[in-house]
């Protein structure tokens, strides 16, 4: 049994604090929101106070937090938790930032002789509600399979992308072909149902052909299709499309500074982006369906 520390009990946060509880591991939570507390407490959580508790005599450390400046914040500067984490705790930051910011934070903690890894995860509020989540890791190959302890609780395949920062560049490289995959079935059920298809017989044909894919298979966009996914509840409850226009800035960032050539990221993003400033950014990023409505006859 480890004693963790857990920061960011948000969408995906929460269900992975309460999976640490379940396999048997001290979890001792802190969020902004009192909300998000109290749930974590009614899961067996220890609710800290302040934001340092969450250091004592922790094996590890986990944070789950929106975007860099939120990781930056906890970890980095005069308030951060990098003076106050004790050598022996392991930092895995599994929000999904930039490789730029995990490369820094993984240098900092290490001059103040702390290891870290980084470690995005796929699979969504429904992988961490089930334990079966996926983490791409980065950091060094003795604190991945430190690591493993507690990541075994919250998810079923442990990869290792490379040093710091490389599991957030595997990570931003799927959300982007994620980004595609789910605007692409989107504008194909909008144009199947424009000519008087039925979605679930539409979405049944594509998984038995050549247009199958991960949103046919486990998160159809197009609501009533499937029971559990967001698209069924009024696109709450998964991935925001906030948090996906800022995986795919990050992506445009990354293919910026290699020089590398994705037309389909940068489409991806424009689309999200106005979506977003459409009203629409606290949806599930399955929510772009209802952007991709084909025009109607004249
Ligand atoms: P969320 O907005 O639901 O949760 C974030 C939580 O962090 C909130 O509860 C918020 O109160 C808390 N928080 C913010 N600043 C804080 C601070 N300084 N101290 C303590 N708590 C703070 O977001 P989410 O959907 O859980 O996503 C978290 C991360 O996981 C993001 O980086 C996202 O890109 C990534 N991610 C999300 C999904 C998904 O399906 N939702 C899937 C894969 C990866």
């Amino acid at each position: 049994m480890a004693t963790v520390g857990f920061i960011g009990l948000g969408n995906m946060g929460g269900p992975m604090a309460a999976n640490l509880v379940k396999a048997g591991h001290r979890v001792t939570v802190f969020d902004l929101s009192e909300e998000a507390l109290t749930q974590a407490e009614a899961a067996g959580c220890q609710r800290a106070k302040q934001l340092v508790e969450v250091c004592r005599d922790a094996d590890f450390v986990i944070s789950m937090l929106p975007a860099d400046h939120h990781v930056e914040g906890v970890y980095l500067g005069e308030q951060g938790l990098q003076h106050r984490l004790d050598k022996s705790t392991l930092v895995i930051d599994c929000s999904t930032i930039s490789a730029e910011t995990a490369r820094k934070l993984g240098a900092e903690l290490a001059a103040a002789g702390i290891a870290f890894i980084d470690a995005p995860v796929s699979g969504g509020v429904g992988g961490a509600k089930a334990g079966t989540l996926t983490f791409i890791c980065g950091g060094a190959e003795s604190s991945v399979e430190r690591a493993r302890e507690v990541l075994n609780a919250m998810g079923k395949n442990v990869f290792r992308a490379g040093d710091a920062g490389a599991g957030q560049v595997a990570k931003i490289c799927n959300n982007m072909l994620l980004s595609v995959l789910m605007a692409g079935t989107s504008e194909a059920l909008q144009l199947g149902i424009a000519h008087g298809l039925d979605p679930q017989v539409l979405s049944e044909i594509m998984l038995q052909s050549s247009g199958r894919n991960w949103t046919l298979e486990v998160y159809n966009p197009c609501p009533g299709v499937m029971d559990t996914v967001p698209s069924s509840n009024g696109y709450q409850g998964g991935f925001m499309v906030d948090l996906m226009a800022k995986d795919l800035g990050l992506a445009q960032q990354a293919a910026l500074r290699s020089g590398a050539s994705t037309p389909m990221g940068s489409l991806t993003l424009n689309l999200y982006r106005s979506w977003a400033q459409l009203g629409h950014g606290r949806e599930d990023f399955s929510s772009i369906f209802k952007y991709v409505t084909p025009a109607t006859k004249k």
